[in-house]
């Protein structure tokens, strides 16, 4: 009898170690990811990347066009909302970490994409800054949605 007490109280002894670290490790996941992102960067990251799936998923034939229309325009304008909401929040703002570089690269895309004119009017699909084409469906971009278009 004594025997199984002593048993149970070394197995409950094992499991309270091996779960130690993963219940702490748990919290302090929690814990940093809300240390890291404020909210209005949170919001910008998730409309960005979500932006970011949507033209890849297009591009890998996931979707049909009519979604990603409707998806791209609802994205795009969450996305610049949030973008708007960050910039207000942080002013002038702390450098970016080595870890928000690819992030912001993507970020400074989508926005060139936004604000250069090369949003195809086809397709919607961001292309690079200076692209004559759209990647997505080949629609010529000249002068597409460009705000200023030079002649
Ligand atoms: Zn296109």
């Amino acid at each position: 009898m004594t025997l199984y007490v002593g048993v149970a109280l070394v197995v409950a002894a094992v499991l309270l170690f091996i779960m130690q670290p993963v219940v702490k490790g748990l919290h302090a996941s929690l814990d940093r990811e809300e240390n890291e992102l404020t909210e209005t960067e949170a919001r910008k990251r998730v409309a960005l990347l979500a932006l970011r799936d949507v033209e890849y998923d297009f591009l890998a034939g996931k979707l049909d066009q009519d979604d990603y229309r409707s998806l791209k325009s609802q994205l795009t304008a969450e996305a610049l909302a949030a973008l708007e909401a960050d910039e207000a929040a942080r002013g002038a703002g702390p450098a970016a970490t080595d870890s928000d570089a690819a992030i912001e690269a993507e970020i400074a895309r989508v926005r060139a994409g936004l604000k250069n004119g090369v949003v195809c009017i086809g397709c919607s699909f961001t292309n690079e800054p200076g692209s004559r084409f759209c990647s997505a469906c080949g629609h010529a971009l000249e002068g597409a949605t460009a705000g200023g278009a030079r002649r």
